[in-house]
């Protein structure tokens, strides 16, 4: 079971960092700004899907880069990953273009499920799983988040992950360590975890959150104790929860 509840972590990031809350079916949004004072709704704009205006920044978390836990460079000859993106090859490794806020739209939650004794040797070993036994070029996932609550720079933001088959193109991908089928997330993971999607919301202007099984039906991950924050999490960033931002780049052009 979780060790603490859905309305224990929203009094945290209440307290900790400048986190809107959409409270309520009628849509009235409540500013929780850091000072503690509550904007009465009259003094507020029309509600959007997206996060309220009066947010204008976050500070950007500490991140933990990728030399400092001694990663691995991407290998462009990965089996299942391999080379760089063109119309013949989509599914190579891509970089994108120009302003990563018109590319990604939905941020999607994951679990490690293996952990090792520390949080750099956590994200080592999820890479090398990653590269070595799945054959892809690095790492998968954008962002991880430690039992520790440090948080860890995976592949580039500028790139394209593979973390949500069939999905990854515009979706930035952040895992929690640990399996959430069987343990709880610590609270200075969701703590962290928080503050991380809270600022990729507005550095991306995000528009929604999603746990991998939304997508991919074939997982339990995030697992259920994690699950179980999701909609919480989502709230605090101004997001709204699911699938449903996501646009197929085959539309795009
Ligand atoms: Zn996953």
């Amino acid at each position: 079971m979780p060790r603490i509840t859905r309305r224990e972590l929203l009094g945290l990031l209440g307290l900790s960092v400048s986190a809107a809350g959409v409270a309520g079916g009628s849509g009235i949004i409540y500013l929780l700004l850091s000072s503690g004072r509550r904007v009465s709704p009259s003094e507020l704009p029309t509600p959007t899907p997206a996060r309220p205006a009066q947010v204008k920044s976050i500070d950007r978390p500490a991140i933990v880069r990728r030399t400092d836990w001694n990663a691995r460079e991407p290998d462009h000859s990965a089996p299942n990953e391999t080379g760089f993106f063109t119309p013949q090859n989509a599914e190579g490794w891509l970089d994108y273009d120009g302003d990563l806020r018109a590319v990604y739209r939905t941020v999607v939650v994951h679990h490690s499920v293996l952990v090792e004794d520390d949080d750099p040797g956590t994200m080592r070993e999820i890479q090398n799983e990653h590269m070595d036994k799945r054959g892809w070029a690095d790492i998968g996932y954008h962002f991880g988040v430690g039992r520790s609550g440090t948080v860890f720079e995976g592949r580039a933001l500028g790139a394209r992950g593979t973390h949500v088959a069939g999905f990854n193109t515009g979706s930035v991908g952040v895992v929690f360590f640990g399996n959430f089928q069987e343990e709880a997330p610590t609270p200075e993971q969701l703590d962290a975890g928080s503050r991380l999607i809270n600022w990729l919301a507005l550095r991306l202007e995000l528009t929604h959150l999603a746990g991998h099984g939304e997508f991919n039906s074939f997982t339990e991950c995030p697992g259920r104790n994690l699950a179980y924050y999701l909609d919480a999490l989502a709230e605090s960033a101004g997001l709204l929860r699911g699938t449903e931002g996501y646009i197929d780049p085959d539309d795009v052009e």
